[in-house]
């Protein structure tokens, strides 16, 4: 943020909050009951995308879109904690959360360090407007864990590059218009250095978007196969070659937006209707006549000091990134609890539920019934990166232990022996 005189010009948290829930009130309209019966897929399809664009040109035209983005580019340059005063006032209402994670949270701070000053005019204020998504094109059907290990290429023509290769687990790809995308550009430099992060369009001549379909009905995830497809230099993040600087902040961003540490995040992270599990979890024990019960109490209790837990965790993990007593790695810390947490979360539910919570609807946890949360739930601790990797960058970069051992650091990557 800016100059002290910037600083001191700011509106006053309290105030802002009582224009925030004024302007609330008579703008937004309330969100839906959560009942649990709601298909995966409704979430998800053309219209709620249309939906959160719509809400996103409502927020700009209140003049509280981007609250934590400069104004230069379209935001209102303030504070976390007056993103957070309007996270609370917002509780209730209907947000155009499909566009927190990975628009706002990861691909626009990730532009904002280290896109030039054209692409953050471009892309941040039009993101801001509701008029532009960002996805993320980073994991590749040979790697994901191992994300220097990108074997999509993209060969210089001029003022081109042309792409060819395939991405996949791109988190809805279908409904973007960019997509942040990492290709290999020089096969003779060693694995991290011969990487360049590109503004891809998605929507463009040479690229095949395929949906695939999870065991629950969301249809969120695509492969995209890329041949021979145009991208202007000028679309190159950061340095060619120079990827992997840009790739690590993306993924510090996206472990610091899935721990619940991005100041970016307006209303709830994701999920149009999510309520917190702890509530849910209370529902189901009244539903299935277990409120009494000793040990489902216990249970729940677990639940909310796990919830309190994360809150403290976030709060002292992000405030240590600010002030730099703690490394941005720190940010693997709470990724690795919010993925361990949901699991437990949902297993808690399931024991609370019992049969109820598989075959009926039995309650909701987040604002999903509790067997169809149950039956994806390994996805928390894979989004954003697996939580055995969170582990290992904690282990290295915050402990400082020994790094673990790659056999080609500094081999030139075309003699790297892969898929053998
Ligand atoms: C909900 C969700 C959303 C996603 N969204 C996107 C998206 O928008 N864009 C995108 O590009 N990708 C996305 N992904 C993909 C995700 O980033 C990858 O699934 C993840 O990085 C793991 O990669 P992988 O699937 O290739 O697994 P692998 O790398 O094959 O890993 C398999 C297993 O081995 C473990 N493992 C691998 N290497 C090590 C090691 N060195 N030490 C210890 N354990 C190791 C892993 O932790 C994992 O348990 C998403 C995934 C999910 C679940």
């Amino acid at each position: 943020m800016g100059s002290p005189t910037e600083i001191d010009a700011i509106e006053d948290v309290e105030s802002f909050r009582s224009r925030a829930k004024n302007w609330i009130a008579a703008n937004l309209p309330l969100a839906k009951p959560v009942t649990g019966d709601e298909p995966e897929s409704e979430d998800y399809d053309e219209a709620a995308w249309e939906r959160a664009s719509e809400l996103q040109k409502l927020l700009y035209s209140g003049g509280f879109a981007g609250l934590c983005y400069p104004k230069e580019y379209g935001g209102q340059g303030l504070t976390p904690a007056h993103q957070n005063a309007f996270n609370e006032e917002v509780v209730g209402y209907e947000m155009p959360q499909l566009l927190n994670s990975p628009t706002f949270s990861i691909c626009g701070p990730t532009i904002l360090d280290m896109g030039t000053e054209e692409q953050k005019k471009q892309h941040l204020s039009a993101m801001i407007r509701g008029e532009e998504a960002l996805v993320q094109f980073l994991s590749e059907p040979s790697c994901g864990s191992d994300l220097a290990g990108v074997v999509t290429r993209a060969t210089r023509d001029g003022d081109v590059f042309i792409l060819n290769g395939s991405k996949i687990w791109s988190s809805w790809a279908y409904a973007a218009d960019y997509a942040l995308c990492l290709a290999r550009t020089d096969w003779d430099a060693p694995k991290h250095r011969g990487l360049t992060m590109f503004l891809l369009k998605v929507h463009q001549p040479g690229i095949e978007i395929r949906r695939i379909r999870q065991v629950n009905g969301n249809e969120e995830f695509c492969q995209e196969f890329f041949d021979n497809v145009e991208v202007p230099v000028a679309n190159v993040v950061g340095e060619i070659n120079g990827g992997w600087e840009v790739a690590s902040r993306q993924m510090f961003h996206e472990r610091n937006s899935v721990g619940g540490g991005s100041q970016y995040v307006s209303g709830k992270l994701m999920g149009p209707k999510r309520r917190s599990p702890t509530e849910g979890m209370i529902d189901i024990a009244r539903r299935t006549g277990r409120s009494e019960d000793r040990h489902v109490r216990e249970l729940i209790a677990e639940s909310h000091a796990m919830g309190k837990v994360q809150q403290h965790l976030v709060e002292r993990v992000v405030t240590g990134m600010r002030t730099e007593s703690l490394p941005a790695s720190s940010a693997s810390i709470i990724r690795l609890f919010s993925g361990l947490g949901h699991l437990r979360q949902t297993e808690i539910a399931l024991e609370i539920g019992g049969s109820h919570g598989i075959v009926s609807l039995a309650g909701t946890i987040g604002d999903r019934a509790i067997g169809e949360t149950f039956i994806t739930r390994q996805a928390a601790c894979m989004g954003g990166g697996t939580t055995e990797i969170a582990r290992n960058i904690i282990a290295e970069r915050v402990l400082g232990m020994p790094r673990e051992y790659s056999a080609d650091r500094d081999l030139p990557y075309k003699d790297v022996r892969r898929g053998r």
